[in-house]
């Protein structure tokens, strides 16, 4: 952790920030609230000053007050590190100060290219009878600072030069393209210098729709092609420069982290419970125009596992505004899954055939039927359930098949296994076929993009919290094993037991058992001294969180008269049991290799070692 952090850490008190929240009562050595993140009727919700963490054992929820902060104000981690350093009245100087100074003069060169634009669209009426023809107010287009690009080499450039800004810092913001580079701009502090003639505007002739980050500043910008009485009047043209043109990857811009709007709407996507997503700015406005507040796009990229955590920490449900005849499925059929994959409920929204949220909503009337269609959102399941019924007539079997062969494998791809059974259930009988044989059939189908892996998950979560979803996951002998050193961390009467068992713990956890077994009292694992052993962070993190499931287990076992010897004794022998039972598993596949390739020595010995094995069972 960055001094920074440690310092905002060793001047608050996690007791009294969470204080603020909610209402913490003293249990113990530590502080129960009924947890602000899921609803309860007993408190699972524990606070340990000590050990400066909070955990929930109901929901899984965790971490330190960076976390906390982050949780309850729906905050990025950035920005609650900021709030957190107000309330203790440290600066913040973030990266290296040049990393930093550079970022800066991006934003503010960003912020002059925006007034630019502005200026430009102003002066042209042109453009704004276009943007006027195309739905946009005029309150709307201000309100989002709409702007425009002439149709000119330079005119943004020398703007910028006579502003004071140099031909590098410009290149460097995406906004002009370098003629000594052909390649993209990267997010490298490479500061080269560069002459004004060898730079020229990367937007040309286009409207520009200025991105903001989650906070509000501006880090990139979109420009739709504007073809007015410019010369490209064919498509071919068009696509040669591209309709859309994006800000390249820059030190504030990724296209594939920031949301359309995001920065106005979060509150709402809090609020009411369920966000919008369209893809492209003329959507979004259009929507924000007609009252859709929840309401957010991706721009010039398909939906990321990156988008779909940052919209996790509003609300769980999404709302597709994707056209979604055949080829629009298709094409979002990525997006569904992932989002499924992260456990959104997805729902759709039923615009008719073949049309844009926008061009929608430039015919309606009546704002109201927009917020309607949004009421009337559909289940993605019984959407695709829906289109299955129109794959074949179910009176032939070549019928069957079309309706199974398009709906099973959405039946695959969902994660809860009663889910599952509710839709294989509905499609049986719809089909009229036997649920067990449609239950082999979908055995048969290959897990596609079932599982997704999430290569982006995004650098907040540094803090190794385990979730009780994780620990759900684990298998039982990681759980049993964490148990027992998670009850040590607070009784070291144990200790030359649990030593003496020590082969039989999993590996992953034989680091902490050793830090455990050097020290002389529990008192040597509290926060302050963990801190002085020059231990990786991660470890540290994993016994606060051992230490602090001990305390909520401990009162667990006194609440049901249950003596921690007791317990401990049968923990240990189930351990035991299932290290035995793993490395029996393991033998037997070793016995099957080698009867494979006939090795008769090697079999009778290992068949030995199953047998000696076999004893430590009973
Ligand atoms: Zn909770």
């Amino acid at each position: 952790m960055s001094p920074q952090l440690e310092e905002i850490k060793s001047k608050l008190d996690i007791v009294e920030v969470i204080g603020q929240y909610v209402k913490l009562q003293k249990a113990g050595a530590n502080y129960k609230a009924l947890c602000p993140f899921h609803k309860e009727k007993t408190p699972s919700f524990i606070v340990s000053p000590s050990r400066q963490i909070f955990h929930c054992f109901g929901c899984g929820a965790g971490g330190d007050i960076f976390t906390f902060i982050m949780k309850i104000e729906n905050l990025e981690f950035k920005e609650a590190v900021r709030l957190l350093a107000d309330k203790a009245g440290v600066k913040l100087t973030y990266e290296s100060p040049e990393i930093n100074s550079q970022k800066q003069k991006i934003i503010e060169i960003n912020e002059k290219a925006k007034e630019f634009f502005e200026k430009q669209l102003e002066n042209n009426r042109e453009v704004q009878g276009y943007l006027q023809k195309r739905g946009l107010k005029s309150e709307t287009i201000k309100e989002f600072h709409l702007g425009f690009a002439p149709d000119d080499w330079r005119s943004l450039v020398n703007y910028l030069i006579k502003t004071g800004f140099k031909p590098e810092d410009i290149v460097a913001s995406g906004l002009a393209i370098s003629k000594l580079e052909t390649t993209e701009i990267s997010d490298k502090l490479q500061v080269t210098s560069y002459k004004l003639q060898d730079i020229y505007d990367r937007f040309r002739s286009r409207i520009m729709f200025p991105i903001e980050d989650a906070s509000g500043q501006i880090v990139g910008f979109t420009g739709r092609i504007f073809q007015g009485q410019s010369p490209l009047k064919t498509i071919k043209d068009i696509e040669a420069v591209g309709k859309y043109v994006n800000t390249p990857q820059t030190l504030v811009f990724d296209k594939s982290k920031i949301l359309y709007g995001l920065s106005k709407t979060k509150t709402y996507l809090h609020q009411l419970g369920t966000t919008l997503l369209v893809e492209g700015q003329m959507d979004f406005l259009m929507g924000w125009q007609a009252g859709i507040k929840n309401i957010v796009a991706t721009s010039g990229t398909s939906l990321t596992p990156y988008h779909l955590t940052i919209l996790k920490k509003y609300n769980n449900t999404l709302i597709l505004g994707f056209d979604m005849d055949e080829a629009g499925e298709k094409a979002a059929e990525r997006s569904i899954d992932l989002a499924l994959a992260k456990e959104f409920n997805v729902k759709i929204l039923q615009l008719s055939q073949g049309k844009d949220l926008a061009d929608y909503l430039l015919e309606i009337k009546d704002s109201s039927e927009i917020k309607d269609l949004l009421n009337k959102a559909i289940l993605i399941m019984d959407f695709y359930f829906k289109r299955a019924q129109i794959m074949g007539d179910i009176n032939s079997l070549e019928g069957k098949k079309a309706v199974i062969s398009y709906f099973l494998p959405k039946v695959k791809k969902l994660i809860n296994p009663l889910d599952r059974a509710f839709w294989l259930e509905k499609i049986s009988r719809y089909v009229d076929i036997d649920i067990h044989a449609l239950e082999d059939e979908l055995k048969r189908i290959a897990i596609e993009s079932a599982k997704i892996i999430d290569e982006n998950e995004p650098e907040y979560q540094y803090s190794s919290s385990v979730t009780l979803k994780t620990i759900l996951e684990k298998p039982r002998y990681q759980i049993l094993g964490e148990r027992i050193i998670a009850f040590l961390i607070k009784d070291f009467s144990f200790k030359d037991e649990v030593k003496e068992n020590k082969k039989y713990f999993p590996e992953g956890i034989s680091e902490i058992l050793e830090i455990i077994f050097r020290a002389n009292l529990p008192e040597d694992l509290e926060l302050k001294n963990l801190q002085k052993m020059n231990l990786r962070e991660e470890i540290i993190d994993k016994i606060n969180e051992l230490a602090l499931r001990a305390d909520y287990e401990l009162e667990m076992l006194e609440k049901f008269n249950v003596s921690l010897k007791e317990e401990m004794n049968k923990q240990l022998s189930d351990l035991k049991q299932e290290a035995v039972k793993i490395k029996l598993k393991k033998i037997e596949n070793e016995i099957m290799m080698a009867e494979k390739d006939k090795n008769e020595r090697q079999i009778q010995d290992l068949i030995k070692q199953f047998g000696q094995l076999s004893k430590e069972l009973l």
